[in-house]
């Protein structure tokens, strides 16, 4: 089994102590070569100077965290929905992401329509693909485990997300994150079928017992995925780019010194990703 591909940060994992400058500033001290920012992050710096703070640390952005959240109430939501997401297009062109991820919605407030949902989140990616397209701008589907599927998103498996892709061609792929799709029985098949539409790869570990549905992941090496195995599918697949570490850790990660946090995520992306 090879090395895996370089390691970026999620600025999530850092969160609660650092800010966008910070976050580029510690990249850069730890020698950590890709970044992949949060949009509320990216606001407070200022795109502009995001942008030219992560040319100047020879940063590769990985990913723009997020777009997506398409499913709307009525059709005035669902507009601004669509005009947050061409913002987002635009926002992840100035800082030269490699891909807008979108975490693609769940049910609107008080529907039970799951598949009207999913229906919303087709229209609302085919109402942005143009503008994506125009601006060289992949979209990355991120399915999410389905514990997600009403507040968060209602694509649940790899394959349901390739569907979608295949549906709407050109220009969208997807996000795998290990924590969302490990438990998924057809995950090796559907990884293969991926192949080059795989444009980003975000770890970490799934906790047992798992304390909180959204906030208690682990790091790499502390749970129960078979990190290596899902890394070399997608290698194997095509994929060439950075692993993404992406940790979401009210109790743990985000109470420790970040310097810390970076450290232990170099540590064990060496040996266990
Ligand atoms: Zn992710």
């Amino acid at each position: 089994m090879g090395r895996p591909g370089p390691l970026s940060l999620n600025t999530i994992t850092v969160r609660e102590q650092w800010s966008l400058e910070q976050a580029i500033e510690g990249c850069r001290r730890h020698g950590i070569t890709g970044i992949a920012p949060w949009r509320d992050k990216l606001a407070e710096c200022g795109v502009e100077r995001a942008a030219r703070l992560i040319r100047s640390a020879g940063l590769c952005v990985t990913g723009l965290c997020r777009g997506g959240l398409f499913p709307g109430i009525d059709q005035a939501a669902r507009r601004r929905a669509i005009e947050d997401n061409l913002r987002a297009i635009d926002e992840a062109a100035a800082i030269g992401a490699r891909c807008l991820v979108l975490v693609v919605g769940g049910l609107p407030p008080g529907s039970k329509d799951i598949t009207g949902a999913r229906a919303q989140v087709r229209d609302g990616m085919m109402a942005i693909l143009d503008h994506a397209r125009r601006s060289q701008m992949p979209l990355a589907i991120e399915p999410l485990h389905p514990m997600y599927a009403a507040d968060r998103a209602c694509i649940n498996t790899l394959g349901q997300a390739l569907d979608l892709c295949d549906e709407l061609g050109e220009g969208v792929g997807v996000a795998v994150d290990v924590y969302h799709v490990w438990w998924d029985p057809d995950l090796a098949r559907q990884i293969a079928r991926a192949g080059r539409r795989i444009l980003a790869f975000h770890i970490c570990d799934w906790l047992v017992p798992t304390r909180d549905l959204l906030l208690d992941r682990g790091m790499m090496g502390d749970g129960v995925i078979d990190i290596p195995a899902i890394r070399v599918k997608v290698e194997a697949a095509g994929y060439e780019g950075h692993c993404e570490v992406e940790i979401m850790s009210a109790a743990n990660w985000w109470r420790r010194d970040a310097d810390e946090v970076l450290r232990v995520c170099i540590e064990r992306h060496a040996s266990s990703v």
